[in-house]
């Protein structure tokens, strides 16, 4: 468990309690990691987190507060490249019960990101003063890969359909490349539809009508701005969980960030992590215990009364956690 800064204190020991309560038997260790220690330290990688990590091959983390435009570059693109984590996964549903602009759409989308290259790779340069370029990196590698790693998904999971998100008519190289290997890894699953999507179009048709989405699959930067738009479909980042996916390690991680405007206060709503809990208790093995939360939390969600201030309601943290718990059989 890395609980992280910000809010993450307070969403990590909620989600731990909840899990507990379902009867899984995890062997928690803490390993902290926070904006003040990694300045205290100037390691972006403190080496107890990475040896944690190759100890456990499993992680369930929270938000990180990273600097925007100065400062350390982010810990959490420096952990997936440490650890080959090159799936993003993000499922997107619609829970019972929460008032969003479509709550009467039954949403069920699974986001697919490629996780380490793109303009994630950090390679940013001041050629002269006032002119600045950043390298989009993309590589057959890195794309077959995150494209298999969909399309098997698609196939284990019995879902129908893989839409590829680009913007190849621009980038017809980068994106072009993108597309190539999704094409071909298309070819090797002709039970899957296969579709393509430039991304603003994309990002239009997710709004008009999102039920009609499956699985996406994107490169990294699309993926991590097209995956907000999707948790706000269904009530924002405070209920979307997410899992990074390497071949020797996961990590599992909220979609939100540290949320400094109301840390401390515990009223953060801990849904998103305990539904990332839920994503790596079913990679433990522990289904029982994984259906046990995930049902508990849609109780709370349909009877509406114990839900926190970002989706309307007035629980705290603590409340809500007590009401998932109580709702355990
Ligand atoms: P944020 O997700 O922290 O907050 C955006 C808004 O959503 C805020 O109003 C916040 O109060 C609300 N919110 C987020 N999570 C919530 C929750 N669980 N319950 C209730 N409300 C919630 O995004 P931001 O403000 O852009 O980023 C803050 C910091 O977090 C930045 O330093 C950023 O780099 C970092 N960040 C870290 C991660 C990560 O570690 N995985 C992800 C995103 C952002």
């Amino acid at each position: 468990m890395i609980p992280g800064d910000g809010i993450g204190p307070e969403v990590a020991n909620a989600t731990m309690r909840a899990v507990d309560a379902t009867g899984a038997k995890i062997d928690w260790e803490r390993v902290e990691l926070s904006a003040d220690i990694i300045l205290e330290t100037r390691e972006v990688l403190p080496p107890s987190v990475i040896a944690s990590l190759a100890r456990t091959r499993v992680g369930l983390k929270g938000p990180v507060t990273t600097p925007i435009a100065t400062g350390f570059s982010s810990v959490n693109v420096a952990l997936r490249k440490a650890l080959d984590l090159f799936a993003n996964v993000r499922p997107v549903r619609t829970l019972p019960g929460i008032k969003t602009r479509f709550a009467d759409l039954a949403i069920d989308m699974v986001i697919f990101r490629e996780n380490t290259e793109d303009l994630y790779a950090g390679l940013e340069h001041e050629v002269v003063k006032d002119v600045v370029t950043g390298l989009k990196v993309i590589t057959r590698t890195a794309s077959l890969r995150i494209a298999k790693y969909a399309f098997e998904y698609a196939r284990r999971h019995g879902r129908k359909k893989v839409t590829a998100i680009h913007k190849a008519n621009i980038m017809k190289l980068a994106d072009g490349l993108f597309l190539r290997c999704c094409r071909e890894v298309a070819q090797e699953f002709p039970e899957i539809q296969y579709k393509e999507l430039i991304v603003d179009n994309a990002s239009m048709q997710l709004v008009i009508r999102p039920e009609t989405f499956d699985l996406l699959l994107l490169p990294n930067l699309y993926g991590d701005i097209v995956s907000d738009l999707a948790a706000g479909l269904v009530g924002g980042l405070g209920v979307v969980p997410g899992a990074n996916m390497g071949v020797d390690y996961a990590v599992f991680e909220a979609v939100h960030g540290s949320a400094p405007d109301i840390a401390g206060q515990g009223i953060a709503n801990p849904t998103a992590l305990m539904l990332s809990a839920v994503m790596m208790l079913r990679h433990l093995g522990e289904t029982a215990a994984a259906e046990r939360l995930q049902e508990a939390i849609g109780h709370v969600y349909a009877e509406g009364a114990h839900v926190t201030g970002d989706i309307g309601g007035k629980a705290s943290t603590r409340e809500f956690t007590d009401a998932v718990i109580a709702a355990m059989r």
